[in-house]
């Protein structure tokens, strides 16, 4: 199958999984689509994201005055940290990626804290998912393996982690305390009551 067949086949996949589902060509389609999306005056919550901060979106998004609750902000106090958390579950749109999406339409995350993929499941009204080609797996245990053994060991290696994958670069099922990765949630449809739930599959390689 090509790479365009398989394209088609996740964009179909994830409709009959209830996401709503657009493909955007290249980052600059992506962000401008995204734009668009989002209604003026929201408030946005920002998922811990390379992809949406390489498309731009977070200064994009700035610079038209929408009120941005960003968690990977440096100059957040402990305090103020914690309720950029609370603040993403209750705003009008949350953007993120996602660690990998199977051919048949399911979303596979992995998160320290939890604080994304429980913004993904419940709170705001409007969800954004912006992923790369390179998230496609073609399935669910392929999608764990890719998460633990591929975005993880990044993701902890960039941000000087203690977790063993990020120097080992592959999973080695450790425990806590060392444990890093803790919730590992498979949205296998869009969760009921979350109406309003994107997912922009771009055609280019984009985030881990
Ligand atoms: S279980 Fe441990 S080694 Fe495996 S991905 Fe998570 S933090 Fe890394």
């Amino acid at each position: 199958m090509s790479d365009n067949e398989i394209v088609k086949e996740v964009l179909r996949e994830l409709k009959k999984n209830e996401f709503n589902a657009y493909y955007a060509q290249n980052g600059d389609e992506a962000r401008k689509l995204v734009l668009e999306m989002i209604p003026e005056g929201a408030s946005v919550g920002i998922g811990g994201s390379l992809t949406i901060r390489n498309l731009g979106l977070v200064e994009a998004l700035r610079q038209k005055g929408y009120k941005i609750y960003d968690h990977w902000d440096e100059t957040l106090t402990p305090e103020e940290l914690k309720q950029t958390f609370r603040n993403q579950r209750t705003c009008d749109v949350f953007l993120c990626s996602t660690n990998a999406i199977t051919r048949d339409g399911q979303l596979i995350n992995l998160d320290g804290s939890g604080n994304r993929v429980s913004s993904m499941i419940f709170g705001p009204q409007k969800i954004i998912v912006v992923a790369g080609i390179n998230k496609i797996v073609e399935n669910v245990e392929q999608g764990i393996h890719r998460v633990k053994n591929v975005v993880a060991p990044e993701n902890y290696r960039r941000r000087n982690s203690p977790a063993p994958c990020a120097k080992t670069g592959h999973c080695i099922d450790c425990r806590p305390p060392a444990k890093q990765c803790r919730a590992l949630v498979i949205l296998e449809a869009r969760p009921r009551i979350s109406a309003d739930f994107n997912v922009v599959l771009v055609g280019e390689e984009l985030g881990i």
